[in-house]
C-alpha cells in the first residue's frame, strides 16, 4: 500500500547530468553528495508519478536511507565509546509519526516522551517502557502514575513532582528509573526560545541557585529509589562547548552524590539530545562522532563503564533527512521584487516563517518535470499560501527565476516542520511519503501520514456541533 516504483528517475539521479545541472544552479553546497543525489531523484519520481502535482500541490519526503544511516551514526559513536549500557531514546515531540518511531525502534531506538498524545504514539509504534523515558515539565498525577505502573523512566523536573514520585513510590511497588532533571544554567545559545540551560529556563532544578545542590544531594540521599540524574543542556544554537559544560556538570554531580551516599546510587546518566544541526550544506555537522570525542574529552568518566547513558536526540536524527516539495502556483513581480507563490508556508514551516532569522531554510528549485532548475540566479521571495504578508519560506533569495508550475524544495525539514503542522487558514496537512532506493536503483515511496481532507478540517473544526450555539 502506498509503494509505487519508478524506473527512469534513479538513472537520472546518478547521471552525470543531474550533478551538472546541480553544479550550474550554483547550489555547489549540495551538488554530488548522496543526500543530495537521492533527495533529487525522489523529487523527480514524486512527479513522475504523481505524488505531487496540479491538484496535489504540497507533499512531504522522508529520506529513509539516510534516517537509517544517522540513528547507525548515533548507536557506534556511543557503543565505540563505552562498554556500559545506552539507550537513545528518540525525543518524539521532532518527528511524531508512528510508522517513524517504529523505524528507529527497528534500528534499537526507544522513545523520550513529554505528553500523554507522545507516550501513546511511542506504544503504538511498539516501543516498550524500558525503552521509553517521560520527562515533560507539567505531569499530572495521572500521568505520573500511568508511567509508574508501565515501569517508563521518569525525571521529575522539580521538588513538587518529586513529592508526588514519594506518593506513588510509598502507595505501589514500581520497576520505573527514577531521576531529577537538572539545569546547569550554563547559558543560553544563538536562539533564546531553545536555550534550556539559562538561569532562569523552566526546566529542572536550578543547579547553581542558594542551596540548590545541596537539596539535590540530600533529596538522593533520602530516596535511595532514586538512580538516574538528568540533564538536557543542547538544542538548536548552543555550541558544543557549551553543550558539553553542562553535561560535565551532571556528571560531577552524580559523583558526589555517590560519594555521599557511600555506593554507586546513581547508576545511569540522561545526558538529553540537543546537538545542533547544520541548516546551511548538505553536509551533516558537527556529527555524534565529534559529540562523543568532545564528551571524552571533557568529560571521560562518563565512558568509564559505571554509567549507563540514556540520550534523547531529536533534530539531529531526523532534520536532514527531510524534504517539503510545493508547486509554484503562480509568479509576480512586487515593486521590482520576483515572488513565486507557493504552496509551502506557515503550515508547514512555522518557525521558520515566524522567526526567519533563527530558521532560515535552504530552498531547491526544480522545473515542472522535477529536474534541478538551471539558470543564472535572481533574488527573489519564495511565498506561501497564507493570507499575511510575512508569510516567506525565504526572503529575497538568490534561485534560478522561479516559474508557474515549477517546484520549490524546503530542505533539511525533517524534525519539526512538516511532522508539526500549524492549522493557519485551515490549510490541510500534506501527505508524508518515506522514500528509499530500489535494488536496482529505483525510487520506491511508502506513504507515512496520509494528507489531511477538507471533510477532516471541517470535523476537526465543530462540524459535529453545527447546532451547539443556536439559541445560545
Ligand atoms: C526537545 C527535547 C529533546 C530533543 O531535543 P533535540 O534538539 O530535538 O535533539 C530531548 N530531551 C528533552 C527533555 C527535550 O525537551
Amino acid at each position: 500500500m502506498g509503494i509505487r516504483e519508478n524506473a527512469e528517475s534513479a538513472g537520472n539521479a546518478e547521471g552525470a547530468d543531474s550533478a551538472g545541472d546541480a553544479e550550474s544552479t550554483g547550489r555547489a553546497d549540495s551538488a554530488g553528495s548522496p543526500s543530495a543525489e537521492r533527495r533529487d531523484a525522489a523529487v523527480r519520481a514524486a512527479v513522475e508519478q504523481g505524488l505531487v502535482g496540479r491538484d496535489i500541490p504540497i507533499a512531504a519526503f522522508l529520506d529513509i536511507t539516510g534516517i537509517r544511516a544517522s540513528a547507525a551514526a548515533l548507536k557506534s559513536a556511543f557503543a565505540a565509546a563505552t562498554s556500559a549500557p545506552v539507550l537513545h531514546a528518540f525525543a518524539v515531540k521532532a518527528a511524531p509519526l508512528v510508522p517513524v518511531l517504529r523505524l528507529l525502534r527497528e534500528e534499537g531506538l526507544g522513545a523520550e516522551v513529554a505528553s500523554p498524545g507522545e507516550l501513546a504514539l511511542a506504544r503504538a509504534a511498539g516501543i516498550r517502557p524500558a525503552q521509553t523515558v517521560l520527562d515533560s515539565p507539567a505531569k499530572t498525577p495521572a500521568e505520573l502514575r500511568e508511567a509508574l505502573a508501565l515501569g517508563i523512566a521518569v525525571n521529575a523536573d522539580n521538588p513538587q513532582e518529586l513529592a508526588r514520585l514519594d506518593a506513588l513510590v510509598r502507595s505501589a511497588p514500581s520497576g520505573s528509573p527514577l531521576g531529577i532533571r537538572v539545569n546547569p544554567q550554563t547559558g543560553g545559545g544563538s536562539i533564546e526560545a531553545l536555550s534550556t540551560a539559562t538561569s532562569t529556563s523552566k526546566f529542572g532544578v536550578a543547579l547553581r541557585d542558594e542551596g540548590a545542590r545541596d537539596w539535590l544531594i540530600r533529596a538522593y540521599l533520602d530516596r535511595p529509589w532514586l538512580t538516574r540524574l538528568h540533564i538536557h543542556s543542547g538544542s538548536q544554537g548552543i555550541p558544543l562547548d557549551l553543550h558539553v559544560q553542562g553535561i560535565r556538570a551532571l556528571y560531577e554531580l552524580a559523583e558526589e552524590i555517590n560519594a555521599r551516599a557511600g555506593r554507586r546510587q546513581i547508576d545511569t546518566l540522561d545526558i538529553g539530545g540537543g546537538l545542533s544541526v547544520n541548516f546551511t550544506s548538505d553536509e551533516e555537522t558537527p556529527t555524534y562522532a565529534e559529540f562523543v570525542r568532545a564528551l571524552q574529552r571533557s568529560v571521560p568518566g562518563l565512558f568509564t563503564g559505571s554509567y549507563g547513558l540514556v540520550t534523547e536526540f531529536g533534530r539531529s536524527l531526523l532534520a536532514k533527512h527531510g524534504t517539503i516539495l510545493a508547486r509554484v502556483e503562480y509568479t509576480k513581480t512586487s515593486g521590482g521584487r520576483p515572488i513565486a507563490v507557493t504552496h509551502a508556508g506557515a503550515q508547514v514551516a512555522t518557525r521558520t516563517v515566524y522567526a526567519p532569522h533563527s530558521w532560515p531554510l535552504r530552498i531547491a528549485a526544480y522545473d515542472p518535470k522535477g529536474r534541478p532548475k538551471t539558470g543564472p540566479e535572481t533574488a527573489q521571495d519564495v511565498a506561501g499560501p497564507a493570507c499575511f504578508a510575512g508569510d516567506l519560506l525565504a526572503a529575497d533569495r538568490p534561485l534560478p527565476l522561479l516559474e508557474q508550475d515549477d517546484w520549490v524544495a524546503a530542505l533539511d525539514t525533517g524534525a519539526y516542520y512538516f511532522a508539526h503542522p500549524y492549522a493557519y487558514n485551515s490549510l490541510a496537512r500534506p501527505a508524508i511519503h518515506g522514500f528509499a532506493a530500489e535494488a536496482d536503483g529505483t525510487v520506491r515511496f511508502a506513504l507515512v501520514r496520509e494528507a489531511q481532507t477538507v471533510a477532516e478540517i471541517v470535523a476537526e473544526s465543530g462540524g459535529e456541533q453545527l447546532r451547539a450555539l443556536d439559541g445560545m
